[in-house]
C-alpha cells in the first residue's frame, strides 16, 4: 500500500493519501478527481466541518450554496 502523505486543505493536517478524499474544481464544479488537472485533498473529519464549505468557495470560486450542494452530492454518492 502506498505511504504517500498529503495535506488536507481544510485542517492542514497530514494523512496518508488513501485516507483522504481527492477532489478537484473543474469549470466551477467541485467533483471527485478525474485523473487530470489540479486536485486537492480533504480528510474524513473535515467533510463535516462547516469551515470546509468556506474553503471550497475560495478554491472553486463558487457561491456558498453551490459549494455546499456539490459537496453534499459527493458525500452522498460515496
Ligand atoms: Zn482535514
Amino acid at each position: 500500500m502506498s505511504k504517500i502523505v498529503r495535506m488536507c486543505i481544510n485542517c492542514r493536517k497530514r494523512f496518508f493519501q488513501k485516507d483522504l478524499l481527492r477532489l478537484q474544481c473543474k469549470e466551477k464544479k467541485i467533483i471527485k478527481y478525474s485523473g487530470i488537472g489540479r486536485s486537492f485533498y480533504i480528510c474524513k473529519d473535515c467533510l463535516k466541518d462547516e469551515k470546509l464549505v468556506k474553503n471550497l468557495v475560495k478554491i472553486c470560486k463558487v457561491d456558498r450554496e453551490s459549494a455546499f450542494n456539490m459537496l453534499k452530492e459527493i458525500i452522498d454518492n460515496g
